[in-house]
């Protein structure tokens, strides 16, 4: 047999993490290494955060799981939580972001065919986007790399350039439900949409009775500096799809939606054995009580644009690598001239330290949201060293 026990669908690195501690994480070897890449932007709290381990203890020691046919405090707690930070009325918890969005999905077609509207099933979506890796979410995606194999599609997705109002009004049709959006790219290469494009999205939606579905999964959670990264916008949405962050590390997910968009999704519309148990709910609250203060949304923001000016400052030192920074809080990107893969191990494998590569040439930057200047001046010193020893190969 030559297939490996862990199916092999990820490209895998020689790196083996087996501890963590704060915002490093401790290999196999021993060796330590500075955690700019937080499980993908979900250890937002870092890796040994006592409230979060000691919520989680304390929770697996009362009741971990029981079934959703059961009354839940615990759930009920944790979504009337959401619902009074947010544009939300009523909030369906998953396990995973794909299950997020998933859910959205079907409570966005919902919205129409509970009035018997059947026709207005699709959903405009945009280039480059990442919604996950359900039949739905890489439907909802134009990315032929994640179809390969898995054919046929599910039906009832248009894709339009990504920030791209003239395209959008042009697809809207007769079978047209709503838009699926990330305010801010993150596998696409870490692309903010403009205030024009989600204005334009939020009018367009009001004109014409669609749902403005935003998929949060990455952008959201305190990452920008704001609870939601649409707030920067002024504007709200009708459903949302949130996870990474909101569990700090615990698979929780949670689909968002205000009472007028959720009116499809009644009893037996949509259901979930382990979702919102109270393992997870614990998780998500010990999360919430972290995050959920101006306090902690003002050090993201404070320490995001530090960071950020000192990527701009020093980028211009090798400007045949760096072309330029992008994003906002601790969502950011380098674009490379590069294909980044190859720098991105070498900061791994010879400065110990972890990022993440995207979509578009770009170095993607989402460490735990409670790094501090110390943690700052330690990734500075790892890209400058890095960036003057980098000997830049095209993979083949
Ligand atoms: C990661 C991600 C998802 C999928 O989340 P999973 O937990 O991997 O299912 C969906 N949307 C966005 C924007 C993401 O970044």
């Amino acid at each position: 047999m030559s297939i490996t026990p862990l199916m092999p669908v990820y490209p895998r690195c020689a790196f083996r993490p087996v501890k963590g501690d704060h915002c490093h994480l401790i290999g196999e070897d021993g060796r330590r290494y500075l955690d700019f890449a937080a499980g993908i932007a979900v250890n937002i709290l870092g890796h040994s955060h006592k409230g979060l381990i000691g919520a989680i203890q304390r929770q697996a020691e009362t009741l971990m799981h029981v079934s959703n046919l059961y009354g839940s405090p615990q759930g009920e707690h944790m979504a009337q939580r959401l619902v009074d930070l947010t544009f939300a009325d009523t909030v369906f918890f998953t396990n995973s972001g794909a299950e997020a969005v998933e859910c959205a999905i079907k409570t966005a077609r919902a919205y129409h065919q509970h009035i018997g509207n059947d026709h207005k099933y699709e959903l405009i979506t945009f280039k480059n986007a990442f919604h996950g890796r359900t039949m739905a979410t890489i439907s909802a995606s134009n990315q032929e790399k994640m179809h390969k194999g898995f054919l046929p599609l599910l039906a009832g997705f248009k894709y339009v350039d990504f920030d791209d109002l003239e395209g959008v009004k042009a697809a809207i049709g007769r079978n047209t439900a709503g838009f699926l959006v990330e305010p801010i790219q993150g596998e696409g290469g870490i692309r903010q949409a403009s205030q024009e494009f989600m204005q334009g999205l939020r009018d367009l939606a009001d004109e014409h009775d669609l749902m403005l579905v935003l998929d949060e999964v990455q952008c959201g959670y305190a990452r920008t500096g704001t609870f939601f990264a649409h707030e920067h916008y002024g504007i709200a949405p009708d459903i949302l799809a949130s996870a990474k962050g909101i569990g700090g590390g615990f698979p929780l997910g949670a689909c968002l939606a205000t009472e007028k968009a959720a009116r499809g999704m009644g009893i037996g519309a949509h259901g979930s054995t382990y979702g919102g148990n109270p393992l997870a709910m614990a998780a998500g609250e010990a999360v919430l009580d972290a995050v959920a203060n101006e306090e902690f949304l003002g050090h993201v923001n404070t320490i995001g644009e530090r960071l950020k000016a000192r990527l701009e400052q020093f980028i211009g030192n090798y400007p045949d690598l760096f072309a330029e920074v992008r994003g906002r809080g601790l969502m950011l990107g380098v674009k490379m001239k590069v294909e980044p893969r190859g720098f991105v191990a070498h900061l791994r494998d010879n400065h110990q330290l972890l990022t993440v590569s995207a979509g578009d040439n770009t170095l993607r930057l989402v460490p735990p949201l409670v790094i501090d200047d110390a943690h700052l001046d330690e990734f500075m010193d790892k890209l400058s060293a890095a960036s003057a020893s980098y000997k830049h190969e095209e993979p083949a």
